[in-house]
């Protein structure tokens, strides 16, 4: 018999490790021979702590919100007598089976089922398979190829086609050349990156090592929050044990490839997120966009070709390699091919991290996958793409998931945060909250950024205090279009959004503001 305990942040944060030190006092107590292992988070992260019971013939049993006390049922009746303790069990026809469902995993294959601390848990699910056949059957252009099959697109919220960025970097002139995994993953209620490098690291890696060969780089950055410590803790485990088995490092697989990663430890900027910015902060410079072009693939890290991809798209490259660009275009729409990761958070009930084929309708997800609404309230709206995002109201729910839908609603996809608002939520107070956040995060480079949206922020304060005037929201209006115009870098251009899209779907709570005076 072997248990398994989800111990991702959410899982450690639910009591994951009181869980491990339960089961560890039953198996002495009881001298039995039960195997113990870790594992990453499933994604529903709002049962945690999780614990998979998996007997000798492989048949796999999940627990929710697992106590001590019910790990000691679990020893009295499942693994003692073979008794499933069916009012804990999840997934499947449990609590949370629809949860999963509807899910497609592509970039979650592994989270929650292998040890993310094995690496050979990662090749017994066809990990570094991938890798072996890029390097050892396919030319880097084959590569490249394709990647253009399958049609994936950057995950980190831009959606450029990650074969176009690659191609660009193999071709531009300069040695060396670099693959940088941007990993800053800094969205209020996002938590893509980081769950994927905690429960399945080699995954990334492995995707790095296919871009290294493919663009003829022959060392690999990953840029990650400080804030992130399991993660890291994580990755450098991985990168010793692929360093060990030949997956990195000097000639590998025999292959006279070379390839090397290291992990630099970013002090949490958000606009570190920005690519120019993350090269600065790579350089030993504060963390501030530079201007484009030159884009990074001619001139970045130290001025030389530098490829950068956020964790969810390196996390994908493995699984086309492996299946073919074909399977992966298979999914998805015309435009937007394959699956996304969401992160689920705010008024919702089943809060955590799910991967679903693009196009699948905004209501799928909130209610199919997300159980609907925290007490059965009625929704107001989704706030998608965080902070650089905007908020899709209720009446907008059948739109599909997907880069151009999702635009066309004045939101957009961004990395894959996704924050339910239920009928009780002040819209302004909303707007005003991700307002202070990129007004915080602004580093002051350009004008109409720094004190733009200083000057918005005032306006929303004193709304929300019950003090705005009759000219407030013209005023908002006219500096939202003036500082998403006349800022240099995403941050600024997108800080504006959640005021304009509440504006344009929720100007009546303005108005009530205004009107009622609180
Ligand atoms: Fe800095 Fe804002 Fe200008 Fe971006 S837009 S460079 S964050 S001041």
């Amino acid at each position: 018999v072997k248990l398994v305990v989800g111990l991702g942040s959410c899982g450690i944060a639910a009591g994951g490790n009181k869980i491990v030190q339960a089961i560890e006092d039953e198996i002495a107590k009881r001298g039995l021979d039960v195997e113990l292992e870790k594992t990453g988070c499933i994604g529903m992260c709002y049962l945690e702590p999780i614990v998979d019971v998996i007997d000798d013939k492989g048949n796999k049993t999940t627990y929710g919100r697992v106590t001590p006390e019910m790990v000691v049922d679990i020893f009295d009746r499942h693994i003692g007598k073979g008794e499933v303790l069916r009012e804990h069990v999840v997934g499947g026809e449990g609590a949370g089976g629809s949860f999963l469902k509807k899910q497609v995993r592509i970039a979650l294959r592994n989270c929650g089922i292998i040890n993310p601390e094995s690496i050979d848990d990662y090749i017994n699910n066809n990990g570094y398979k991938a890798a072996e056949k890029a390097l050892m059957e396919m030319s880097p252009e084959e590569v490249i190829d394709e990647m253009k099959v399958s049609g994936l697109r950057g995950r980190g919220g831009a959606g450029f086609p990650t074969w176009f960025k690659w191609n660009a970097t193999r071709t531009a002139q300069g040695k060396p050349k670099y693959i940088v995994c941007n990993a800053d993953e800094g969205d209020p209620g996002a938590f893509m990156d980081r769950s994927i490098l905690e429960g399945d690291p080699h995954s990334v890696l492995e995707g790095m090592l296919i871009a290294g060969y493919a663009i003829g780089a022959e060392e690999g950055i990953i840029y990650v929050r400080a804030e992130y410590p399991l993660a890291i803790k994580r990755l450098e485990i991985a990168i010793e044990q692929a360093k060990e088995r030949g997956m990195l490092g000097k000639d590998i697989m025999g292959t006279g490839f070379n390839f090397d990663i290291r992990i630099k430890a970013g002090a949490g900027a958000f606009v570190c997120g920005e690519e120019t910015a993350l090269i600065a902060s790579l350089e030993g410079e504060r963390g501030m966009p530079r201007l484009k072009p030159p884009f990074p693939a001619q001139s970045g890290y130290w001025g030389k070709p530098t490829n950068i991809n956020n964790v969810e798209t390196y996390a994908n490259v493995p699984w086309i390699i492996f299946n073919g660009g074909k399977a992966f275009a298979a999914m998805g729409t015309e435009k937007s091919k394959g699956t996304k990761v969401f992160a689920l958070a705010g008024k919702i009930k089943n809060g955590g991290l799910v991967e679903v084929p693009m196009g699948i309708p905004l209501r799928d997800v909130i209610y199919e996958i997300g159980g609907g609404i925290k007490d059965d309230k009625k929704i107001k709206g989704v706030q998608m793409g965080g902070p650089s995002g905007g908020c899709i109201p209720a009446s907008l729910l059948d739109t599909p998931v997907d880069y151009e839908s999702i635009v066309k609603t004045g939101a957009i996809m961004g990395s894959g945060g996704m924050i339910v608002m239920d009928e009780t939520t002040c819209m302004v107070d909303m707007a005003r909250f991700f307002l202070d956040f990129t007004q915080k995060e602004s580093c002051g480079k350009c004008i109409h950024c720094r004190l733009g949206t200083k000057r918005m922020l005032e306006i929303l304060e004193r709304i929300c205090a019950g003090n705005g005037k009759e000219e407030d929201l013209d005023l908002l209006e006219e500096l939202a279009v003036k500082v998403k115009e006349g800022s240099l870098c995403g941050l600024g251009q997108t800080a504006p959004n959640p005021v304009l899209s509440t504006l344009k779907y929720f100007r009546d709570e303005y108005e009530a503001h205004i009107r009622d005076k609180k």
